[in-house]
């Protein structure tokens, strides 16, 4: 009781990360109220099921109109609570959303058809088979604050497009654009009771896992992940779990060394590095290396830091000062075990409380945490390799395994080393991108998650999947059942060669044996 008092009054502080302004305090939600949240949405989900599929998709058709309409304050919301430049806002958060409705409203109607699974054995023949796709009920989704719109966003849209309701516990960092979310979703005529946004820190998370959801989405980090993975398995809930990345870039001899340099500086300092599939570490082949090094180095230069609401921004600030510190400490050890720093390497405390230069360190060795574990900043460390050999042991030298991203010039040799490198996604003269990609699964192995979401697989991950047998001729008793023997032992083997024998001579012989069994009095 103590404690639920001291929850319910508990708040979620949401502040300006460029400017350090708080924005609004909005009060956690206590335990109880997750419990009460839940129960309600279990009550409503049946409602929602029912309406059937053609008009959910009518009410994502709405939604889907309605966010377009307001792109611009969605967009300007993320930038003002998250920190990222606007026109990232735009692309990388609203134009994922949109899209991803786009792939729902179009997939989601066959996806639900029921599907006719013909059977193979003969002695299943005459039965028909097929697999129904039926909503968990309640699924409870909880969300980071990097991409704090188009997370939450497609992963709650896959759900109750295939009838489930939501109860959402976004980071304690980026309520307002949960909120904004639930707003968007409740005027398109989702009910209010089917999707629910709960604010509150880790304890409110922990709370909703707790709770009688059927199923938890999980995106964040691999501590995080791990806890979740450890309650949930008491209980056998199902859950999704994206976590945390270390992407490689390969860098190989024959890959354009000014369009892999572009792409190695967005891709390790959009979002000021705060990305799952940021580039966070780099290979580059020896003979490109010097070379490599000069491009990122000049174009690093060339990047404007500040707020994100100023057009002229490239990166904004990092989240919060914990994350700074993580950065700093990273690359501070780097440097002492012989990492050179070519670019950056500290706060810009002139412009705010949360800004870090980007950084670019060469010579990284996997000696240094900055190779190993997620650095989640604006920092690109790059080492050089010698052969494609070492290049993929090296890539494959990490506990994660979200994405990976192979440069060269011939495709086919980047095919072959992408089915080589252990990861969810490897992209080949491309890196992030495949977020935006709502055909795509995103996912990873190892410790960066078990499931995918996006596409039809983050679909499936939004159903249970049930067997419906139905026998054709319900008035005949099948001949496997009681009544064994010495005659019936010699009927099923015969039965047993006919399918399975390569010899058309062996299956002539035993096929009378084998039709016997059908003359059976049970
Ligand atoms: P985090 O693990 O600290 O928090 C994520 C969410 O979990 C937050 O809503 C938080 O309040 C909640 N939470 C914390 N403790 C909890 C508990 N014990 N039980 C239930 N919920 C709890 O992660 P973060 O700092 O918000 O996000 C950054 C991390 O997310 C990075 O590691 C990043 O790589 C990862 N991420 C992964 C993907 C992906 O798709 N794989 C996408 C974005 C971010």
């Amino acid at each position: 009781m103590a404690t639920d008092l001291k929850a319910a009054t508990r708040k979620v502080v949401s502040t300006n990360p460029a400017t350090g302004a708080v924005l609004a305090e909005i009060e956690s939600a206590t335990d109880a109220a997750v419990e009460q949240a839940v129960s309600r949405a279990r009550a409503a989900q049946p409602k929602w099921a029912a309406l059937g599929v053609s008009k959910r998709i009518a009410v994502l058709r709405k939604f889907q109109g309605r966010l377009h309409q307001h792109k611009t304050e969605v967009g300007q919301l993320i930038t003002r609570e998250a920190g990222k430049p606007y026109v990232e806002a735009l692309l990388t958060e609203v134009m994922v959303v949109l899209d991803a409705s786009r792939f729902l409203i179009e997939h989601a109607r066959r996806f639900l058809r029921d599907q006719q699974v013909p059977h193979g054995n003969l002695a299943m023949k005459v039965k028909a088979g097929k697999i129904l796709r039926e909503p968990h009920g309640v699924i409870g989704i909880v969300s980071p604050w990097n991409y704090p719109f188009s997370i939450p966003a497609v992963e709650a849209l896959s759900a109750l497009v295939t009838g489930n309701a939501v109860v959402l516990k976004p980071s304690e960092f980026t309520t307002l654009v949960a909120q904004e979310l639930e707003s968007l979703l409740h005027v398109a005529g989702v009910p209010p009771e089917v999707f629910q946004v709960l604010p509150g820190d880790g304890a409110t998370g922990a709370a909703l896992l707790q709770s009688p959801i059927d199923k938890l989405v999980f995106t964040g980090s691999v501590p995080t992940g791990k806890k979740i993975a450890q309650a949930a398995a008491t209980r056998m809930l199902p859950v999704l779990l994206e976590l945390g990345g270390k992407d490689p870039m390969l860098v190989l001899e024959d890959a354009d060394v000014d369009v892999a340099s572009s792409a190695a500086v967005w891709g390790a300092f959009v979002n000021a590095g705060q990305a799952c599939l940021s580039v966070e570490r780099c290979y580059v082949h020896h003979s490109l290396y010097q070379k490599f090094l000069t491009a990122c180095v000049a174009k690093a230069a060339k990047l404007r830091v500040g707020d994100g609401m100023d057009g002229e921004t490239d990166v904004g600030p990092m989240i919060h000062e914990r994350q700074l510190r993580i950065v700093e400490a990273q690359v501070e050890e780097a440097r002492e075990m012989g990492a050179r720093l070519l670019a950056g390497g500290m706060r810009l405390t002139e412009l705010g409380p949360n800004f870090y230069a980007p950084t670019v360190l060469a010579d990284a060795t996997h000696a240094m945490r900055v190779m190993r574990e997620e650095t989640f900043g604006p920092v690109l460390p790059v080492a050089a390799f010698s052969s494609e050999e070492e290049a993929i042991q090296l890539a494959n030298d990490s506990e994660f395994g979200l994405a990976a991203s192979v440069w060269t010039r011939d495709t086919e040799r980047g095919e072959a080393l992408a089915r080589r490198i252990v990861a969810g996604t490897v992209m080949i003269n491309d890196a992030i991108t495949c977020f935006g990609i709502s055909e795509a699964p995103h996912g990873g192995v190892k410790a960066s998650g078990i499931g995918r979401a996006h596409g039809h697989l983050g679909l499936e991950e939004m159903v249970r999947v049930k067997y419906l047998d139905i026998d054709r001729l319900p008035r005949l008793k099948k001949v496997w059942w009681y009544g064994y023997g010495e005659a019936f032992t010699r009927q099923m083997e015969a039965f047993v060669d006919l399918q399975f024998t390569r010899s058309w001579g062996t299956r002539w012989r035993v096929l009378k044996t084998a039709a016997g069994a059908a003359r059976r009095k049970l």
